[in-house]
């Protein structure tokens, strides 16, 4: 009986901790690999899930960042983690703003669908298929950085934060959610109590910080990296500051099919306008693509 007992204990905390695994931490302790393939499998449903709403992505995201860029000419916008685009879709119905927006993300399904609900705004926003702890671009090359309900499931959110400020130009703004309530503490080592992530934000440095309540499980974080942005100067283009993933140079000439490394040789094909950047070992280990990342 005891022996029963042991057993089905056992096998009830096997679910649950599967159930924790693949379901609360949607794989973020397997790797960005786990994560891309459970995304991709989900991107058709992820926004009636969701179920965002815009007039308050409009109100607490796209209003705040346009002010925020306010005196930069045609601003340049990476929103890392972008999935189906919601950052970029709520960028770009305000009128006011007039840049560029460039998303990433791992999952090449949920690039499809953000390409798919852009469809209208074609040469204003680039995708990018590339995981967020080796990001493709030169230092300071943005305006502005956002990343939302992501980090909690990278391998290094704070590594990740880190690599956010690098190509965030100085006083140019970043934007990022911390997991928090019983969700955050189901992730350890992935969320962060307030002080916590603002001093590791501060550590960047970062200043002018300010953690507001955005939803049930999520704070925003906004802050600003030190120094001011240059008004009116020269708009940057895509092509000025994306670098190789591999040699991390930075003579990447842009064809309508490929990019091709100046400086290494290699190659990254353009596909339905989404560049895949995304390097082995993901691609077969998932079986997502294969022999895409060419080297001639
Ligand atoms: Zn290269």
């Amino acid at each position: 009986m005891i022996a029963v007992a042991l057993l089905l204990l056992i096998l009830v905390a096997g679910v649950g901790f599967l159930y924790w695994l693949l379901v609360v931490t949607e794989g973020a302790y397997l790797g960005s690999g786990v994560v891309a393939f459970l995304y991709d499998r989900g991107a058709a449903s992820y926004d009636r899930v969701k179920q965002f709403d815009a007039v308050d992505d409009a109100r607490r995201l796209a209003l705040p960042l346009v002010r925020a860029l306010r005196g930069v000419k045609r601003p340049l916008v990476l929103d890392v983690a972008t999935g189906t685009g919601r950052l970029p879709q709520t960028l770009l119905r305000n009128l006011e703003f007039e840049g560029t927006i460039v998303g990433l993300d791992v999952s090449m399904g949920m690039l499809r669908e953000a390409k798919r609900k852009t469809a209208r705004y074609h040469g204003r926003v680039y995708w990018l298929w590339k995981d967020a702890m080796d990001l493709p671009f030169a230092n300071d090359s943005f305006d502005a950085v956002t990343c939302l309900e992501a980090l909690e499931f990278m391998r290094d959110p704070v590594g990740a934060v880190k690599e956010m400020a690098r190509v965030l130009r100085p006083g140019g703004t970043l934007v990022a959610t911390n997991r928090i309530g019983l969700d955050g503490l189901l992730m350890p080592g992935r969320a962060f109590s307030k002080a916590t992530l603002e001093a590791r934000l501060a550590d960047l440095p970062l200043v002018s910080l300010e953690t507001k309540k955005w939803q049930a499980y999520y704070d925003l974080v906004w802050g600003r990296k030190e120094g001011s942005l240059p008004a009116g100067a020269r708009p940057r283009e895509i092509e000025q500051v994306l670098w190789c993933p591999r040699c991390h140079g930075s003579a990447l000439s842009v064809g309508s099919t490929r990019l091709a490394c100046q400086s290494c040789g290699s190659k990254y094909p353009i596909k339905n306008d989404i560049i895949w950047l995304q390097t082995a070992p993901q691609q077969s280990q998932l079986g997502v693509g294969s022999a895409e990342r060419c080297r001639e």
